[in-house]
This record gives C-alpha cells, structure tokens and sequence, in this order.
C-alpha cells in the first residue's frame, strides 16, 4: 500500500506506520527519523538541518524533496511506503505529486490522524526516544515504559527526551503544524485521497484503513 500518515506531531503517525509494516511488507519513511540521523551522523544535511529541528520548525523543502526523491525509488518501496512526516508543507504535496507521476507510482490513500491538543502535549511531554540513531525506538513514562528507567530494551542505549519535545517546542511545532500541514488534508480530500480518523485507539485505526482499502491486507 502506498499511504500518507498525516497529523500532528503526537498524534501517532510512527506508530501506526509500524503497526501497518506487518501487513504487507509496505516500507515506513520518516523523514524525522532519516534527518535525525543524519544530525548524529554529523553529515552536511545533519548540520543544515539541526538548527530547524531544535527550534522545531521545519526543515527547507528542497532538503527535503532531495531526501525523498532518491529514497523513494529505492528498491524497498516497490512493496508499498508509509509516509511518516512527509510531505508537511503545500509544496512538498505538490512536488510529491510530479515525483510519483515521474517514476510511475501512485497514491492510495493519505491519512489524517485526528487527536486533541492536550491528548498530543501529554503524550509528547512524556515521549522518550531511543539515542541510538539506528533504533530510535519509542517509549513513554507512563503508558510504554522500557523494561529498565531510561534504558532501551531493543539495544540498551540511553533514552533521550528529544530536544524538540520540550514544551515549549511542542507548542512551536504545533503552531506550525496548522500553519504549514494542516492545510495538506483539504488538498488531499480534493484528490479524493482522504481518510479522516479519530486516532485515541490505534486498532480502531488500523481496522479503518485496512475497511479503506478492501481485501490484500491480511
Ligand atoms: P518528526 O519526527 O516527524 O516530528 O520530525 C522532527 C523534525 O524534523 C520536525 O520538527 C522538522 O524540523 C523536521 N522534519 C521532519 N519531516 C519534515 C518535513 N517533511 N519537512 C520539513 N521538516 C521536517
């Protein structure tokens, strides 16, 4: 399946993007996740995008459509991709469009996760990430805490409260979050692409999208 998960920061794009990996193989994209590597890494893209990303505004889109214009003709996306934070802003929308109409793909569906402000600062405040850029796992204090305080189970490294997830950066990125990408759900609603869901329960999620888009899934 080739799908959008649009939403807030928090309203739980990651999880729902692994959660539909299991199905059928699709490949998950977050672009947090590949730039937060590439600021470990300490690459050129890192150190251009770290001071957006500490402050929690977003990254310059031609970084970004750089990014995803090699990875998404990488041979793991033929089985399908999980858009994770991307596209985020009306001109990554568009140039997504002539990127997949370029190399012959196609949209399924985009997926607008709705959840309310005080669910998404709770669930931010209380988020912790795995340090290990290879992992960054996730867990949170108080609903999926790791097995040992602030130790990952997966590979044992650190957990971090990310830089980003302060409070005062979350009420930056949710600013710009309905500046910037709340605006995509209309666009894709008029490509008749749009599937609207309240995202409290991921299994009620996960069985809208698979109703969605009919048999194949498992
Ligand atoms: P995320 O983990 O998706 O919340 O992304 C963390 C940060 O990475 C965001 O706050 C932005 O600074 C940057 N970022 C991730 N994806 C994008 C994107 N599609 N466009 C611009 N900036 C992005």
């Amino acid at each position: 399946m080739n799908v959008i998960l649009l939403g807030a920061p928090g309203a739980g794009k990651g999880t729902i993007a692994k959660l539909l990996t299991d199905f059928d193989g699709s490949v998950q994209i977050s672009t947090g996740d590949i730039l937060r590597g590439a600021v470990q890494a300490g690459s050129e893209l890192g150190k251009q995008a770290e001071v957006f990303m500490n402050t929690g505004d977003l990254v310059p889109d031609q970084l970004i459509m750089d990014i995803m214009e090699s990875r998404l003709q990488a041979s793991d996306c033929q089985n399908g991709f999980l858009l994770d934070g991307f596209p985020r802003t009306m001109p990554q929308a568009e140039a997504l469009k002539a990127l997949l109409s370029k190399i012959g793909m196609q949209l399924d569906i985009a997926v607008n996760l709705k959840v309310s402000r005080e669910v998404i600062l709770d669930r931010l405040a209380t988020r912790r990430t795995c340090s290990n850029a290879e992992c960054q796992a996730i867990y949170n204090v108080k609903s999926n805490p790791p097995k040992q305080a602030g130790i990952c189970d997966k590979c044992g490294s650190p957990l971090i409260q990310r830089e980003d997830e302060t409070e005062k950066a979350i009420s930056h990125r949710l600013k710009v979050y309905n500046e910037k990408t709340a605006p995509l759900i209309d666009f894709y609603d008029a490509e008749g692409l749009l599937l609207s869901l309240d995202a409290t329960s991921s299994d009620a999620v996960i069985s809208a999208i698979k109703t969605r888009l009919g048999g194949g899934l498992g």
